[in-house]
Parts: structure tokens; C-alpha cells; sequence
């Protein structure tokens, strides 16, 4: 059984230079600090290097129109440790959140005024739910 570490470093090793660049100098604030780390690590191997001041600019700027036009859903970090779908692996989700409908707080023993919140694959759609 492959532990999450193993599992997030997979799926960085099989991620393209690009995927690479933009999650470790555009939007590390997404990561927590183990896949931070072993980004850095998979960059130092491929010689990946820090983009220029101009082009990291530029490079944030097509993101937000990127992620504002598209639905790919967004990396997410659970407890310090980034979410990695249970059924397929992936690292996108979208997240939804609303109060339960009372009858199912109850049998589920939460409260009603509490959102229920979910993430969802945005490969495979399997539900990751957090009360
Ligand atoms: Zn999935």
C-alpha cells in the first residue's frame, strides 16, 4: 500500500514541466509544505528553474483567466496534507457546501445549522464530504 506521500509524488513525477513550474512559483500557497517539497525535489531533477519576474507575472496573470474560464476544480489541502481522490488519484476538486436537511443531520447526529461541506473529483466525480 502506497503511502500519501508516495502517492502525491506520482503523480508529480508523471505531471508535465509546466504543471511543475506553475505549482511551485505561481500558486504555492495551494501546496501544503511535504508536496512542496517534493515539487522542489522533482523540479531540482529536471533542471526546472525560477522563472524570470516578468514572465512569473505574466505566467499568474493567464492563470486567473485560465481558472476563471474553465471548471478544472483546484488542488485541496486537508489537515496539512493535499486531498488525492479516493477512487482515482486526482488532485482537482470543486468544492460545494450547504446546511444538511435536518432530517439527515439527524441521522447523521450533526447540526442543522452546521454546513455540510464536499469535494468532488473533478476526474472521476466521487463525493470526498467533511462535517
Ligand atoms: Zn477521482
Amino acid at each position: 500500500m502506497a503511502s500519501d506521500q508516495e502517492i502525491i509524488r506520482e503523480l508529480w513525477e508523471r505531471s508535465s514541466n509546466e504543471e511543475i513550474v506553475q505549482a511551485l512559483f505561481i500558486c504555492p500557497e495551494e501546496y501544503s509544505p511535504e508536496a512542496l517539497e517534493i515539487l522542489t525535489g522533482v523540479a531540482q531533477r529536471r533542471g526546472l528553474e525560477r522563472p524570470e519576474a516578468a514572465l512569473l507575472d505574466r505566467l499568474r496573470a493567464e492563470r486567473q483567466v485560465a481558472e476563471a474560464a474553465s471548471d478544472r476544480g483546484k488542488p485541496l489541502v486537508v489537515c496539512d496534507k493535499s486531498l488525492v481522490c479516493h477512487a482515482c488519484g486526482h488532485d482537482r476538486f470543486r468544492q460545494r457546501s450547504g446546511l444538511p436537511e435536518s432530517a439527515l443531520a439527524g441521522l447523521l447526529g450533526l447540526e442543522s445549522d452546521r454546513p455540510l461541506r464536499c469535494a468532488i473529483c473533478t476526474r472521476c466525480g466521487y463525493v470526498h464530504w467533511f462535517a
